[in-house]
């Protein structure tokens, strides 16, 4: 059976979001591209990066907003809270429930219909967090 270009477009997409799911480190695209090639061979880089791009606009996944250089992507589209460490640079889920009092706090400071927000934690994971304990003993 031929395949169709959108019947390409479709598999591509699910096996991106299936890799997706697979993690919680929320991988950028590069590292979403390393997951996929495993199996798409064939896959190029502008390609999962624009299948990521599309599916985060119509909302399959999420983009972060986070600080750092590189976009991140996460399967988990349910709205959650995310923690970076400074030092490394990961990104985990931090499990506290949403602040909803805060957009009508910002709704009434602002001219705006608030839609939403978006609260970045930052800090030292464990691991990076051992290693200054162990450069300051020593
Ligand atoms: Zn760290
Ligand atoms: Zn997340």
């Amino acid at each position: 059976m031929e395949t169709t270009p959108q019947m390409r477009l479709t598999t591509q997409r699910q096996i991106i979001l299936e890799e997706l799911a697979k993690v919680t480190s929320h991988p950028t695209a590069n590292e979403v591209y390393d997951m996929v090639r495993k199996r798409l061979p064939r896959i190029g880089l502008g390609t999962v990066y624009r299948n990521l791009e599309l599916m985060s606009d119509t909302g399959m996944i999420l983009k972060l907003e986070v600080g750092g250089t590189q976009k991140r992507f996460d399967a988990t589209v349910a709205p959650h809270y995310h923690i970076r460490c400074l030092s490394c640079g990961k990104v985990d889920d931090i499990d506290i429930p949403m602040m909803t009092d805060i957009n009508s706090i910002a709704a009434e400071k602002s001219q705006y219909q608030i839609l939403g927000h978006h609260i970045e934690f930052t800090g030292l994971c464990s691991d990076c967090s051992a290693t200054e304990e162990e450069a300051s003993v020593n």
